[in-house]
């Protein structure tokens, strides 16, 4: 068995977490205690489901998740939660602190006294595995703890697992969805460390999952509640083919293998059809050829940023619920066919799709996307512009300066997210031919 080994810190992280388990647990049979309730008729639901989830005596299954947080409140709320007895009391890790949505306070002071509790619980699990593949991390780049202790704790794992995969659950800030103005600061620090220690970041950007909401599904005054139900309908799709028995993406190397070409380049955007808000799903169903309509619309996409604006270097679709897997094929070839210029011409096949026939809760039928595209860099790019806006100035500096970070770690992280923007613009622009055509004259200086 190839387990997986899920972490959530800090008050987003551990929001979308619990929700995410909430509805993996529901899609496997598993209820709030623990016990499989599955109607039996599917062998699917267990046969993989010790990728999630340890088995304890008694039948009982338990998340292999480990909690963290810099304060308890968030964590309560899990435990008295719905489904707060189902996770490992033990793997509940927190202090009193907080971390006061300072990066520094997270990474360098009071989440740096917590790490190695977290880390403790972390290598019990990872100990009773038979053959651990990864990890995932769900958290925010806006706050502290998430974003500060997160990639803390993710430095830490590649050190100690550097062979084993790392994914990312992480939430980008908007202005439009909160009112801390450090946030940008906090994303950056966290993407300087993202493109260095994890493989695989799947965006979810509070920018887009508000314009969802308010835009197409017509809610005046999106709350965190509404943003959440979109990402973990995401987080069990872009999941799916991990957790149920099926050929493509089956474990984390071979997505990263498919989705990757270059190393930095692993932030991914992810879109999901048919959207839907809490409560209305069961209303909604969809062809296989609206489905793959929706799953590529710029309106459909998690991230802020518009695929037609870039290029897509790889991209991957998984489709769940009783469908046919030729007409799947030929819809999403068609998409292909009709938009190549959208794609790299110097990737072919670049992009692939599967078909789990076990939908998600409440719906006949879905489908999720994964795509590496050129135009994430329009999110990077705004991130970046609210960063330097305030750093030209040196604002705020004082808060981290004086939790003993160096000023200079800011202007490194600065240029890692320039360079990476860069990278990104250099494959969007590159043909086969210009490639070409750059080598020559590179030859040509040389010779010269
Ligand atoms: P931490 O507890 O120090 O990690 O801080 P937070 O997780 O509260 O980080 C603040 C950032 O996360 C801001 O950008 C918030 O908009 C965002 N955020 C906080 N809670 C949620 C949530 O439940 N869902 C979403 N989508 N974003 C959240």
């Amino acid at each position: 068995m190839r387990e997986i080994l899920h972490i959530q810190g800090g008050q987003c992280g551990n929001q979308i977490g619990s929700k995410f388990w909430e509805v993996i647990c529901d899609e496997h049979g598993v209820d709030p205690t623990g016990r499989y309730k599955g109607d039996g008729s599917s062998d699917n639901q267990l046969e993989r489901i010790n990728v999630y989830f340890n088995e304890a005596s008694g039948g009982r299954y338990v998340p292999r998740a480990v909690l963290m947080d810099l304060e308890p409140g968030t964590m309560d709320a899990i435990r008295s939660g719905p489904y707060g007895q189902i996770f490992r009391p033990d793997n509940f890790v927190f202090g009193q602190s907080g971390a006061g949505n300072n990066w520094a306070k997270g990474h360098y002071t009071e989440g740096a006294e917590l790490i190695d509790s977290v880390l403790d619980v972390v290598r019990k699990e990872a100990e009773n595995c038979d053959c651990l593949q990864g990890f995932q991390v769900c958290h925010s780049l806006g706050g502290g703890t998430g974003s500060g202790m997160g990639t803390l704790l993710i430095s830490k794992i590649r050190e100690e697992y550097p062979d084993r995969m790392m994914l990312t659950f992480s939430v980008f800030p908007s202005p439009k969805v909160s009112d801390t103005v450090v946030e940008p600061y906090n994303a950056t620090l966290s993407v300087h460390q993202l493109v260095e220690n994890a493989d695989e970041c799947m965006v979810l950007d509070n920018e887009a999952l508000y314009d969802i909401c308010f835009r197409t599904l017509k809610l005046s005054t999106p709350s965190f509640g509404d943003l959440n139900h979109l990402i973990s309908a995401t987080m069990s799709g872009v999941t799916c083919c991990l957790r149920f028995p099926g050929q493509l993406n089956s474990d984390l190397r071979k997505l990263a293998v498919n989705l990757i070409p270059f190393p930095r380049l692993h932030f991914f955007m992810v879109g999901f059809a048919p959207l839907t808000s809490r409560g209305s799903q069961h209303y909604i169903s969809l062809s296989v050829p609206e489905l793959t309509q929706q799953m590529w619309d710029a309106k459909n996409m998690m991230c802020a940023a518009d695929p037609r604006h870039g290029r897509y270097l790889t991209a991957s679709a998984m489709f769940r619920g009783k469908m046919s897997t030729k007409e799947v094929d030929e819809q999403m070839l068609n998409v292909q066919n009709k938009n190549s210029s959208y794609f790299v011409e110097w990737i072919p096949n670049n992009v692939k799709s599967s078909v789990c026939d076990i939908p998600p809760t409440g719906l006949k039928m879905s489908s999720t996307f994964v795509g590496n595209s050129t135009s994430i860099q329009e999110m990077f790019r705004r991130v970046s512009e609210q960063f330097t806006a305030m750093f030209r100035r040196k604002a705020f500096l004082h808060w981290y300066t004086g939790e003993g970070m160096d000023e200079m770690e800011f202007t490194e992280a600065e240029s890692n997210m320039n360079d990476l923007v860069a990278e990104y613009q250099q494959y969007q622009d590159a043909t086969a031919d210009e490639e070409e055509e750059f080598e020559e004259g590179v030859e040509e200086q040389y010779e010269g």
